[in-house]
Order: C-alpha cells, then structure tokens, then sequence
C-alpha cells in the first residue's frame, strides 16, 4: 500500500485508515499497539529509534503520532518540541512512565495534545486516539465506505444503504478490518491474529471465525441485491463489490 498513493485526498476517502506513528522503542509495546491499531483498522507504524521517528514524522504524513520519552538517539521531548518548532500540528499523544509528572508538564508545554501514564489498558489509549483524531481532522473523513456500506471507526457504527446496521463489538471489528482490506483475501491466520489477537489459529477458533462470518455476512449482505463478502474456498474471505474472479 505504500508508495502507491498518489493522491492522499482519495487514500483518506477511500480506504479511510488514519495513519498513525508509534515512537516506541520497547518492542513488545509497539508490537501489541501496532497490532491493536491495526485491527482497528488503522495504519499503524513503528518507529523503535528517535532520530528515525523524528525523520518519518518529518518526511511522510501521518494523522497522529503515539511518541515515547524515553527513547534511544533523541528523547521524545526533544522530538515533540522539534517538529512544533517547525510548524508541524499533527496531533502527538505522549507515553509516560508512571512516576514522571514532570515529563507530562513538559510534554504539554512542548506541544503535546494528551498523554497517558504507562503501563496503560489499549482501550484507553484507543479512546484518547480518537479523541485527537477528531480534533485533528473532519469526522467525515475517517470513514471508510466500499458501495453502499459505510463503517465509521469513530462512532463503531455501520450503514449499508443509509440504514444502520446493528453488530456485536467483535462483528464490528471483523467488519473494519476486511473493508479496510477491501479487494484483497484476508486469511484466518490474519483473522486469527489481527482480530482475535491469539498467536495462532486452530480448528476451534477457525469455527469462530466462520460462525463470526456466516452472522455479520447475515447482517450486512441480507436483504441486498449486491453482495460484498465473499468466501475464497480454502483462502479465506475478501470483501469487495461484484463476485470474485
Ligand atoms: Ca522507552
């Protein structure tokens, strides 16, 4: 997907996944965020240094930045203080450790739009993201749409056809990630880790994920003359409009 995006306007739109960097050299933190972030639907990535974070910040877009004080070749003050003293507003949610107000009074001063204290629970540091995200940009623009259907990640509904459709948490997220995927097979393994967050997939939790989509196949493609989840037999499943080829 990188490299490919000639028009960010149309990558916003379409695939709608805010793109967020994580400065984070712990890696086991910035590996179950990543992941996290991703089977939200995000498009999340890692920076495990300063001086890289600070260049990938510099040099791509991103729609909010998760930055780390503590971080090796150039602490996340520094970084944070470097790119608002070049005028860059991308919203930045700081990381602390517990015991270090004084980094949170100093991150706020250098700039920083929010922290949280670590170790923190996902679903917190979730919230605070969406919450900076809608400041940063149109609510509009985070969703994503494949024909009819309409996912919105900030407020965890669904339309197809303008009318709302009601899914259970998980169906929600099983849903963002194959749209956010649209056009290419997503496999159970993928399902399996990205979704389910289990290491490894295996007959039952391969039963789960078919009951999982046999019901939201039920919700979303019901009752609608287009149908846009598909199974590829022994592959895995892909959303997309019209039958595979
Ligand atoms: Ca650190």
């Amino acid at each position: 997907m990188q490299g490919q995006r000639p028009d960010r306007r149309m990558t916003v739109s379409v695939m709608s996944s805010a793109r967020v960097l994580i400065i984070e050299d712990d890696i086991k933190v910035a590996g179950a965020v990543r992941s996290g972030l991703a089977a939200e639907g995000y498009d999340a990535v890692v920076s495990r240094t300063g001086e890289d974070g600070y260049f990938r910040a510099t040099t791509e877009p991103f729609d909010a930045i998760l930055l780390d004080v503590g971080l090796p070749e150039r602490d996340g003050l520094s970084i944070l203080s470097g790119l608002r003293s070049q005028g860059f507003t991308t919203p930045v949610l700081i990381l602390t450790a517990r015991d270090a107000v004084e980094d949170r009074v100093t991150g706020l001063d250098a700039g920083a739009d929010d922290y949280l204290v670590k170790p923190f629970a996902f679903a917190e540091l979730l919230a605070r993201l969406r919450v900076l995200l809608r400041r940063g940009r149109p609510e509009e623009a985070l969703r994503v749409r494949i024909a009819d259907l309409e996912v919105d990640p900030v407020a965890h509904s669904v339309q197809r056809a303008g009318r709302p459709v009601e899914l259970t948490a998980r169906e929600f997220d099983l849903l963002a990630y194959l749209v956010r995927h649209q056009g290419h097979v997503v496999s159970r393994e993928m399902l399996a880790q990205d979704v389910w967050h289990e290491p490894s997939r295996g007959t039952p939790l391969d039963n789960v994920i078919d009951v999982h989509l046999a019901r939201l196949r039920k919700k979303v493609d019901q009752d609608h003359g287009v149908r846009l989840i598909h199974t590829i037999r022994g592959v895995g499943f892909v959303v997309r409009e019209g039958e595979p080829g």
